[in-house]
């Protein structure tokens, strides 16, 4: 894929999670929504096709427990948004839209609202290969020693398990040298980190910066999702942020390369110094 970073060319999944790189993420979504079925020989009808598909794309991406309630034990959650075909349909006309109007959705951009929460999900379901619980706090009732029953269940997606292996390679590349948050890489304490950066267009001011991820790669124990408005590059503020939380929950301590960004993060600049 050709695009207007300055990055390798982004040849498959892994070099697109590494660099980011949109371009890759535009044709996989224009690959489902404009497929045309083997069993239609005739020229197909294409409204009816990518509405189809479209509703095939939302269903798998509704699995990952977007656009309705977690269900988790703390009030307030939203419930976030995922658009549908018949929400499009009634926003530009039936038949009136095509892959061109909709394909911020593969970065994750346009209609598509997600709360941090979710957002986490989404990265613990990857981790499991397929799966999630309810996120809860309450970790066990009463003498039972376990949480309540609705939070034993496993959510499994509607994307095979075996497909999710596929995601970590690029994921840990992302911080490793040359990947968009190989600042935030725990490797000199023996920490393999796999992770997502992103960097959310803000229409009133500076972008807003975010990183998503999970270590160690290969045995996940934890998953952090950061979101810091305005703070710009993902990879510069929202990434260091996690990784810090992730060390002190696997080793208890920070290492001491590590310890100005406590020190930034703890007087609120972290974003401001960047690196
Ligand atoms: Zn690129």
């Amino acid at each position: 894929m050709n695009c207007v970073h300055h990055h390798p060319r982004a040849r498959s999944l892994t070099q697109a999670l590494k660099y980011s790189c949109n371009p890759y993420f535009y044709r996989v979504l224009q690959t489902v929504v404009e497929q045309v079925p083997d069993s239609l020989a005739q020229p197909a009808d294409t409204c009816a096709v990518q509405r189809q598909n479209l509703m095939a794309w939302t269903r798998h991406v509704k699995s990952f427990g977007l656009d309705t309630l977690l269900g988790v034990d703390v009030p307030r959650e939203s419930p976030g948004f995922i658009p549908t075909a018949a929400y499009y349909d009634r926003r530009l006309g039936p038949c009136n839209w095509t892959y061109g109007n909709i394909y911020s959705l593969s970065v994750g951009q346009g209609e598509i609202n997600l709360t941090g929460l979710q957002t986490a999900n989404v990265l613990a379901t990857i981790a499991n290969r397929g799966y999630y619980y309810t996120p809860h706090f309450v970790r066990a009732v009463g003498s039972s020693g376990a949480p309540l029953p609705k939070f034993r269940e496993k959510h499994r997606t509607l994307v095979d398990s075996v497909h999710f292996a596929a995601l970590i390679p690029g994921m840990v590349a992302a911080l490793g040298r040359g990947g968009t948050a190989d600042l935030a890489s725990l490797t000199d304490v023996g920490i393999s980190v796999a992770g997502k950066t992103g960097t959310v267009q803000n229409d009133e001011g500076d972008d807003h910066a975010t990183f998503a991820g999970f270590a160690p790669a290969n045995q996940p124990k934890i998953v952090v999702a950061v979101y810091i408005e305005a703070a710009g590059y993902g990879g510069l503020s929202a990434a260091p942020c996690a990784a810090l939380i992730m060390e002190k929950y696997l080793r208890g301590k920070i290492a001491p390369k590590r310890k100005r960004w406590e020190g930034w993060l703890r007087c609120g600049n972290l974003a401001e110094q960047g690196h």
